[in-house]
């Protein structure tokens, strides 16, 4: 049995174990296992060591130590911590060093967290598999010839092995997710507006949450207390006031309304997916869940209209990568313009130049109200249908991705077939709804995610209705499964 964040930020305080057996049981795993896997793009040994010592020695004196405690935590490498590298997997950040801290880290640094390391994801966040990284993809720890989702893939692999019990990803249109279903962990990304994306390298800004991952809901709910909250470098980030209060489902008297759309069971859904979910539907029923049918109808346009805003708002924010202020420059070249064209043409790679192109085009004059105003409208529209349905139900429940996690290589030729993997994910960030992704059982040896969607300010109940969902035996089936994960696939890494 692993431990939980919880549990080991308990021991840390009570003194019954150090900060420094944390870390040094979270490197000897790491050593242990991300050979075959690749979660890490860069271990900070000698700084984890050394806050640990810190925390040990705060608490050897007799002074509070903070709530995390000693607990190791890795970081998407889309998030900035000062002195560390930061490549958004992409050639072009190539020796770049963070020059401040993103607030979502420092938060969790001031929580008690200790920054084990950097992880791998798709370039700028830009993929669903991490193989749109410059440094190779991240390897699913069920099946390591399977990807392990994206773009916070290695995040979610480095949980899932049980080299860190936490981990803080990125989520734009589902790359926390999506990779949380694929490696059978938890990953919640909250209303937008309710963490901080200072420091966070922007790819879509009015979609992009950082968000955390772990094994169990109780672990992400501390972690999204602890790195959640206003902050004056991010303009977007909500005000105390309008973070409004907690929704209640009701649990005592009836159990949650939970809304299933239909258009999340249509073609293009595995079977053994569809009938996971409707198994854990059913459990819910059996707790006192009413289950409500219901259909919103502009659902079926969320590829589209997200691929369309996300790539215009990537190709304004990427247009600050010129080999003028940041990472890599290729000189000799006769002219600024003609430094700007080689650095950009050999530092991006495809998939990054493909969304750059899109979204250059959809913001073109001409072309403009035909897409990039076409795609807002029904954003916004999407958001009212949803907002209808939030008015009858508390929470909506269907699966986190329409397929198991797919082989290498499968889907890297097929970019649409790529972003098919983000059907059911990308809605909530269109909406900038709170959207949660758990562990709902196996099929074929891998593991399936169910996402629970909520109102816009109902984190809490998203929460509460996940906790509810972790209850029933399909979820704590998964959950134990995971539990015990490392000792039986282990070997297998070792023997490789
Ligand atoms: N897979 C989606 C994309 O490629 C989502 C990425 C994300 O959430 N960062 O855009």
């Amino acid at each position: 049995m692993r431990e939980t964040a919880r549990e080991m930020a308990r021991a840390v305080r009570l003194g019954e174990r150090s900060a420094r057996s944390c870390v040094e049981l979270s490197l000897e795993t790491i050593a242990r296992l991300d050979r075959t896997i690749s979660a890490f793009v860069h271990v900070d040994e000698a700084g984890a060591l050394r806050a640990a010592e810190e925390i040990d020695s705060r608490r050897d004196s007799g002074r509070a130590v903070p709530p995390l405690a000693g607990v190791p935590i890795a970081v998407k490498d889309n998030i900035c911590i000062e002195g560390l590298p930061t490549s958004c997997g992409s050639r072009i950040l190539d020796g770049h060093i963070s020059r401040y801290t993103a607030t979502a880290v420092r938060r969790a640094r001031e929580a008690g967290c200790i920054i084990i390391g950097k992880t791998n994801l798709d370039e700028f966040g830009m993929g669903s598999s991490t193989e749109h990284s410059c440094h190779g993809p991240t390897r699913n720890p069920w099946d390591r010839e399977r990807t392990s989702g994206g773009s916070s893939g290695g995040s979610a692999a480095a949980v899932a092995a049980g080299m860190v019990p936490i981990a803080l990803g990125s989520d734009t249109g589902g790359s926390i997710r999506q990779p949380a279903a694929f490696c059978g962990v938890v990953g919640f990304k909250s209303t937008y507006g309710m963490v901080s994306r200072f420091g966070l390298v922007a790819f879509g800004s009015s979609l992009d949450q950082i968000g955390p991952i772990a094994t169990n809901v109780d672990d992400v709910e501390m972690l999204f207390e602890a790195i959640s909250g206003p902050d004056q470098k991010d303009a977007t980030c909500l005000e105390g006031e309008a973070r409004g209060g907690r929704h209640d489902p009701g649990m005592e008297d009836g159990g949650p309304r939970i809304g299933v759309p239909r258009e999340f069971f249509q073609a293009g859904l595995d079977p053994v997916i569809e009938n996971l979910i409707l198994t854990v539907l059913g459990e819910l029923a059996r707790d006192g869940a009413e289950i409500i049918e219901l259909d919103i109808p502009l659902l079926d346009a969320s590829i589209p209209v997200y691929y369309l805003i996300s790539a215009a708002e990537a190709s304004s924010n990427l247009s600050r990568f010129d080999g003028v202020r940041f990472g890599a420059r290729i000189e000799g070249e006769p002219s600024a313009d003609a430094m700007i064209r080689a650095t950009r043409t050999a530092g991006f790679g495809d998939e990054v130049k493909r969304r750059i192109m899109l979204g250059t085009f959809a913001l073109s004059a001409g072309y403009h109200d035909a897409f990039y105003g076409q795609a807002s409208g029904m954003r916004h529209r999407m958001g009212e249908e949803l907002a209808r349905a939030f008015a009858a139900v508390d929470v909506l429940v269907g699966p986190t991705t329409p397929t198991l996690p797919f082989e290498l290589g499968e889907r890297l030729q097929d970019p649409l077939a790529m972003y098919l993997s983000d059907t059911y994910t990308v809605a909530a960030n269109l909406a900038g709804l709170p959207a949660i992704s758990i562990p709902a059982g196996h099929a074929r040896g891998l593991p399936i995610g169910l996402q629970i969607m909520g109102p816009r300010l109902g984190d809490d109940l998203v929460f509460d209705v996940a906790r509810a969902a972790a209850a029933t035996p399909s979820c704590r089936d998964a959950a134990e499964r995971l539990s015990s994960w490392p000792d039986g696939s282990a070997d297998q890494g070792a023997a490789e």
